[in-house]
Parts: structure tokens; C-alpha cells; sequence
């Protein structure tokens, strides 16, 4: 007989409807049995990118037949608190820019502590074992709560605080953008036929990244200004997978 783990087969995503977060719900729904999703309203600035998800779940329970039937609830929390805590350009009307801490003005000091708190209480109730989430450690902006050392403390935090093993999965955390463009075509590859390219193309057509919302202008990577900080990641990422 097959040995199965006896835990960790039912997986929560933090998915925001951006690409890293749609390759890490790809991820979760080749490994596990049931997935379910989680995002976050904390009054961003554009509710694109709220929207932008529902597009994604739609196409990927059209486009991905195997991955639809492991694909259950969607769930949305409502952080407007976090306006309350913070002065940044994700919730507020400010231009971007660096801080003299060395991070950008998006910056939302423990965001990502409030989430995967938040989610693994939400993961708890709901039967899931595995929270998975797209930070990363590789070309982003150095956000202190997205590091390898801050997830494996949580991870450790919040089974302790919940007595229930919790594994806080970060498929992305040592690759770069366009390693990650990669991996959501391998994923899609692995799901059937011709589903590397149809996962990358969901992926340009659906997800949101911009920061400013800019859902006029195409790009052969997908919409966006071309000029923020996250379009430049995504475009230079796609370029480099490209070349
Ligand atoms: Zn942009």
C-alpha cells in the first residue's frame, strides 16, 4: 500500500490575482487534493486587483478541468484596518518612492504577519494544512516580512499557537521572475497538453500586478503603466524568460 503523508494534502493560497500568486495557486492545485483561495480588501487602491482574481479563479476552472474539481471556496477578508496602521502608497493617494530605510513607500510594516495569521486561523477552521504563499527573497524589494527566516518562524508561531501542524509553503521564495514564468509553464505542462502555454497566456491575460491599476495598456507580458516598479519586475522577468 501507498504510503500518504497522513497530513498536509489541503492547501489555503494567499491569492491576490497577481502572476506569482496565480503560479503559486497553480503550484498548490498540482500537489494537493483541495485547494481554497484567500485574499485580502485592505482598500487597496484599485480594485482591479480584486477583480482581477475572480477572472483568473473563472478561467483557470474553465481552462484546467483536473484543477477546477480541487478547487473550492474563495475567500475574501475585509483588512480595511490596515489603512488605520499605515501611510502607504498601496492605500493611500501617494506617489511611489524609496524611504530612507532602503524600502519602497508600499511598504506596509508586518502586513504578511497580519495575513498568515489571519490565514491560518481562516485555514484552521476550514481543514487546511498548507498555507501557500508567493513572497520571495529573489528580486523583490526586500521586504523584511517576506524572508525565508520570517515564514519559518511563523510557520513554528502559529502551529505552536494553534497546536495543529501548519506547513507555510513559498514556492517562489528562491526564484526570480522570469524562473518564475517558468515554473507556471511547467505546472500548466504537467496538467495537461499544451497547458504550459495556456497557463502562461492565462496568466498574461488575467493577472494583475500594476500598481496602478492600468488595465488600458497591453504588453506582450500583460496589462499595465509599463513604469511602476511592480510592471518593470514583471516586464524585465518576462523579457529574460523570453530571451
Ligand atoms: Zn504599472
Amino acid at each position: 500500500m501507498q504510503a500518504r503523508h497522513p497530513i498536509h494534502r489541503n492547501a489555503l493560497v494567499l491569492f491576490s490575482g497577481g502572476q506569482d500568486s496565480t503560479t503559486c495557486l497553480a503550484h498548490a492545485l498540482s500537489h494537493y487534493e483541495r485547494v481554497e483561495t484567500l485574499a485580502f480588501d485592505y482598500r487597496q487602491r484599485h480594485v482591479v486587483e480584486l477583480e482581477a482574481r475572480l477572472h483568473v479563479l473563472a478561467q483557470v476552472r474553465a481552462q484546467f478541468a483536473p484543477w477546477g474539481d480541487k478547487l473550492g471556496e474563495d475567500h475574501l477578508l475585509d483588512l480595511g484596518v490596515l489603512g488605520q496602521v499605515s501611510e502607504t502608497s498601496l492605500t493611500r493617494d501617494m506617489a511611489f518612492k524609496m524611504e530612507e530605510s532602503g524600502l519602497p513607500n508600499t511598504f506596509v510594516p508586518g502586513r504578511n504577519l497580519l495575513f498568515l495569521t489571519l490565514a491560518a486561523a481562516l485555514a484552521y477552521r476550514r481543514g487546511l494544512d498548507v498555507i501557500v504563499t508567493g513572497v520571495c527573497e529573489t528580486d523583490f524589494s526586500g521586504y523584511p516580512d517576506c524572508r525565508d527566516d520570517t515564514m519559518k518562524a511563523m510557520q513554528i508561531a502559529l502551529s505552536l499557537g494553534m497546536d495543529r501542524r501548519l506547513l507555510i509553503e513559498t514556492p517562489l521564495m528562491w526564484i526570480d521572475k522570469a524562473q518564475t514564468w517558468q515554473l507556471a509553464h511547467d505546472l500548466g505542462q504537467k496538467a495537461h497538453a499544451h497547458g504550459g502555454d495556456q497557463l502562461v497566456d492565462l496568466i498574461v491575460e488575467h493577472t494583475h500586478t500594476c500598481y496602478l491599476g492600468d488595465r488600458t495598456h497591453r504588453h506582450a507580458w500583460g496589462y499595465g503603466c509599463g513604469t511602476c516598479p511592480a510592471c518593470d519586475l514583471r516586464a524585465k522577468g518576462w523579457a529574460r524568460w523570453k530571451a
